[in-house]
Formats: structure tokens, C-alpha cells, sequence
């Protein structure tokens, strides 16, 4: 065989290769997502509420689950952080899993709830492709009043 690569060998590379080019891309996709999620969550003000939205129909169950879900951010160093209802910089699902039992030897043992997954600001775990979005809220009076203004000018329109 010569030192150029024929593509009998580009062939046999990628059958070799194969699984972890599957990995790269895993982990290409996932890195991206949990950087821009981690992000978002990094960068808004505490307090703000987000909205957990899943982007598939075939999702797993555990972001059918989350999805619609909201959320308020919090500070990392938040002295009662709800796991259930809050996301803060930094909570991830690594090392946590879906499932409720968990193999020990020959047995089945179920999970403590801190490994199970939990509402997290990144991703919900490799290839997940769920994003959060800003939940406006128009709670203030002026935003009320103004909010009957617009109503009332579409009405007559
Ligand atoms: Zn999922």
C-alpha cells in the first residue's frame, strides 16, 4: 500500500471509526447546546422566569416532562434553592440519571432523588435539544394598562 489513502482505506477508516464519529457528533451537539443554555441562564438577571420548551415530538419522556415547565433563575449561591422550580448557573444532569433503579451487584436498587435527573439549566443529557426561552410577564399595572391600550386600539382596527 502506497502513502496516499485510497478510498478502500478512507472505508476501512470510517467502519473502524464509525462509532466514535457517532460520538463526535454527540458530543459536537451537545457541548453546543449545554454552552448556550449554561449561557443564557448565566446571563439573566436573577429572579427572571424562563420557559423550558422541547423542540421534538419523539423527545424522551423526561423532557415531555419538562417541557413548558416554568422556571425561575436564581443565584448559584441561593441559600433555598428548589430544585423543582428553580434553575441556576452551573445545575446539570451529570452523573444523574433517568431511570429509577439502579444495577448494585445482582440487584436493583432504586435512586436517591439527588441521582435522578432534575430540571436542569444546560441540557437534560447527551443529544437532548430542549432551549429555554424568557417567559414575559405582564404583571405590573402599567404593563396591564398598557397591555388594555393595545387590546382596545386592535379592536378598533
Ligand atoms: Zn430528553
Amino acid at each position: 500500500m502506497g502513502t496516499t489513502a485510497s478510498p478502500s482505506f478512507e472505508s476501512e477508516l470510517f467502519d473502524t471509526f464509525g462509532e466514535f464519529n457517532r460520538d463526535w457528533r454527540r458530543i459536537a451537539i451537545t457541548e453546543a447546546g449545554e454552552s448556550q443554555l449554561q449561557g443564557m441562564i448565566a446571563g439573566v438577571k436573577p429572579g427572571s422566569k424562563v420557559k423550558r420548551i422541547e423542540q421534538y415530538v419523539n423527545a424522551c419522556d423526561f423532557c415531555k416532562k419538562i417541557n413548558g415547565t416554568i422556571a425561575t433563575v436564581v443565584d448559584a449561591n441561593h441559600p433555598n434553592k428548589d430544585p423543582n422550580t428553580m434553575v441556576w448557573p452551573g445545575k446539570n444532569n451529570i452523573g444523574r440519571s433517568a431511570s429509577a433503579r439502579k444495577r448494585v451487584g445482582e440487584q436493583l436498587i432504586n435512586r436517591t432523588p439527588d441521582e435522578m435527573y432534575w430540571l436542569p439549566a444546560g441540557l437534560a443529557h447527551p443529544n437532548c435539544r430542549g432551549r429555554w426561552v424568557p417567559e414575559m410577564e405582564m404583571t405590573s399595572p402599567q404593563d396591564q394598562k398598557f397591555a388594555a391600550i393595545v387590546a382596545g386600539f386592535l379592536a378598533n382596527t
